[in-house]
């Protein structure tokens, strides 16, 4: 006999994240008519819907269909009963970051707002402990150089396994999630394929499920712009932490890879700048913004702009230079070491759905 499990206070967080009212669902099924992105066995967003109404966290947390939709918003235009499936969809997104998060209040930690204060000190706390402990924690005399500050060795050492810690702590949620992709979408009669790296690479890279996406044409271009500005600034900070050790750094402002991180501060603004007045003045089709969305676009745009004040303060030797370093590092903590446990994390768990689904053949 099939036993179902409602979880109520489950229900009760997808309905206020997402602003929906679970119970007007009618179960029409115009929203997986209209989807674009489902495919035609089992569609979405239809049964996750009912799977919401009855609170059943299992079947939710843990579904690859979640990952498969692009939130463009068609279906919540469509439905009679004005119930918002694409906003539930992201809900249940959301609550997946927080669900597979460990240890559990790193999680709970970025999700609610009442525990940002803790979120910002702990990178506060532990980079005034490594700086007090180097002996460099003071304003250095003479022309700014960060290296007084923050050796580089130190810094880039410290960084690089503070991220290796988070990651790791990050990559036990992705095996668990990949378990549970199994679990409740076993594979077909004809089995897994091998791993379709390359492709789901090119479905990733070219953003083709925007595309399919009718009524949110602007939002292809605006994820564009941040996913490839984010990317080369991660590549040029890769660049530049081998510029340390070799000792060309810092990097003259006409050096190719500085030109080319001022190029992606660009991309990142534009990106951010369209996003957030599609979410300010488009809600019909973005629907709700929460907590989670609010905190990323915050987050990236103060590290970029933390980023770019930051050399422009060494070049103009500002006084409040090493202020603006310090909050920029705290700002590179917040986006890229908490990344697996925000709404940045997608980057994770949607690629990981995607090779699950197409492994499985489900398009
Ligand atoms: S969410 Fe709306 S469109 Fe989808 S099945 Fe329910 S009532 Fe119909
Ligand atoms: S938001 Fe768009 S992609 Fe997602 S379920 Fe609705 S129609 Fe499909």
């Amino acid at each position: 006999m099939l036993e179902v499990k409602p979880d109520i206070e489950f229900k009760r967080e997808l309905s206020k994240l997402s602003g929906s009212q679970l119970n007007q669902c009618m179960q029409c099924g115009n929203c997986s008519a209209v989807c674009s992105l489902a495919p035609a066995e089992r569609p979405f967003p239809r049964k996750e819907m009912i799977w919401a109404g009855w609170g059943l966290k299992e079947k939710l947390i843990g579904n690859v269909d979640i990952w498969l939709c692009h939130q463009c918003g068609d279906c919540s235009s469509s439905c009679p009963r004005d119930v918002k499936p694409a906003d539930v969809l992201a809900a249940i997104r959301q609550k997946t970051y927080a669900s597979y998060a460990r240890p559990r209040f790193l999680g709970k930690m970025l999700s609610k707002p009442a525990w940002l204060p803790v979120a910002i000190a702990i990178p506060v706390v532990v980079l005034i402990t490594i700086l007090s402990l180097a002996g460099t924690f003071r304003i250095p005399e003479g022309p700014v150089d960060y290296s007084a500050f923050f050796p580089h060795g130190l810094l880039n050492g410290s960084f690089s396994a503070i991220t290796l810690f988070f990651y790791l702590l990050a990559s036990f949620g992705i095996v668990r999630f990949w378990k549970d992709m199994k679990q409740q979408t076993p594979p077909g009669e004809s089995g897994m394929q091998r791993l379709p790296i390359g492709k789901v690479l090119r479905e990733i890279l070219s953003h083709s499920n925007f595309s399919g996406c009718g009524s949110r044409k602007p939002g292809k271009l605006a994820h564009m712009l941040l996913f490839f500005g984010f990317t080369i600034l991660i590549l040029v900070t890769i660049y530049a932490i081998f510029a340390t050790i070799t000792h060309n750094y810092p990097l003259p402002f006409s050096n190719p890879f500085k030109l080319m991180g001022n190029l992606a501060s660009l991309m990142i603004y534009t990106g951010l700048g369209i996003m957030i007045g599609q979410r300010l003045f488009n809600r019909e089709v973005f629907g709700k913004s929460g907590y989670s969305d609010w905190l990323l676009l915050v987050s990236i745009g103060l590290l970029t702009l933390s980023g770019t004040l930051v050399e422009a303060a060494r070049f103009g030797n500002w006084a409040c230079a090493y202020h603006l370093y310090f909050f920029h590092l705290v700002a590179v903590w917040f986006v890229i070491m908490y990344l697996p446990f925000t709404k940045l994390g997608h980057i994770s768990y949607r690629t990981t759905a995607l090779l699950y689904a197409r492994s499985i053949g489900r398009k």
